[in-house]
């Protein structure tokens, strides 16, 4: 107990690099994560937990989240407290941050994780399910940002956002999702700019994920994808770091620089990528 526990973070085989992080910063510390009953926000809140975090969680099925706060409190939580919330609504995502604020007094990370549903297939013309997806995957992104900022300030807090290669890099078949993730990139990128210019002490954010094994990700594509207790565990090491950007698995960087550094973007062909997704 208070001793500075040091988590090793195993990393890239291929580069042969070990990471360290002090996680002894972690405990105590006041943290909502959105998109948090499966996937890599449900591991997120795990490993917030391990650290001995004050943890609020947040999504819409209560009956889940209720099992994932119990087992983040059995993980050692400070404490361990779940609103639900429909980041498609204009009313929630103010309201979950106010919970949060209200039950923890005050905030030290913000963690935006969660996603809308899409299907992995070519985009059918549907406007509506865009202008949803953007309601769910960015607008209540900013949102959020926006009523947590004030908090944030006065505990020199973090936030940290979890995007994606899709973000970076247009490939067919997600373009809803992967407009949605532009969005996300392109207005954090902007407000990360900002806070530095106005000396701010919040630090922000932005881990790019490749595939990983999420239910909802395998549904989609049948690749060999990472595990997501390994890149929740990275993410919390990039924010804790206050890292401005970060990248799992270790390929993502490589593909983020692209084959001129940041100039033009790889167009793969779509036969070549039907056959990688084995579509
Ligand atoms: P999941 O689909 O497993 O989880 C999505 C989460 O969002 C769930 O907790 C879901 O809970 C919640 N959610 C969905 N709709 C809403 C809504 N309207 N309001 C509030 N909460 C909602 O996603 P992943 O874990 O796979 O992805 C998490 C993050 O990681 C995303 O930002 C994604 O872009 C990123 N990422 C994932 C990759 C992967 O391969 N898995 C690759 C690259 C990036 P509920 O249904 O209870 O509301």
């Amino acid at each position: 107990r208070g001793q500075t526990r040091v988590l090793r973070l195993q990393g890239s085989a291929l580069t042969g690099t070990r990471a360290t992080c002090s996680a002894g910063s972690l405990r105590g510390a006041r943290v909502l994560v959105t998109g948090a009953s499966t996937g890599i926000g449900e591991q997120l809140a795990y490993c917030y937990a391990r650290l001995g975090a004050q943890v609020v969680i947040t999504a819409r099925r209560e009956n889940v989240l209720q099992q994932v706060a119990r087992r983040c409190a059995q993980l050692g939580a400070q404490k361990a407290l779940y609103v639900t919330g429909d980041m498609a609504t204009t009313s929630d995502p103010s309201r979950v941050v106010k919970f949060a604020v209200d039950e923890l007094g005050g905030l030290d990370y913000l963690v935006l994780n969660h996603i809308g549903r899409y299907s992995f297939s070519p985009w059918s013309g549907d406007v509506h399910h865009v202008r949803g997806l953007m309601e769910v995957n960015f607008l209540s992104y900013v949102q959020l940002a926006s009523a947590a900022l004030p908090s944030l300030e006065k505990s020199k807090g973090s936030i940290v956002v979890v995007s994606s290669l899709l973000g970076e890099f247009p490939t067919p078949f997600t373009a809803p999702y992967t407009a949605t993730k532009f969005a996300v990139n392109g207005f954090f990128c902007t407000l990360q700019h900002e806070l530095a210019m106005r000396s701010s002490d919040v630090s922000l954010t932005i881990s790019i994920l490749g595939l990983v094994d999420t239910e909802s990700a395998m549904e989609k594509v049948r690749v060999v994808p990472y595990p997501a207790g390994e890149a929740a565990l990275h993410v919390v090491r990039a924010g804790s770091l206050r890292q401005k950007e970060s990248f799992y698995p270790w390929y993502t960087h490589l593909v983020c620089l692209g084959p001129g550094g940041a100039g033009e973007r790889p167009l793969g062909g779509v036969r070549e990528l039907r056959e990688l997704w084995e579509l």
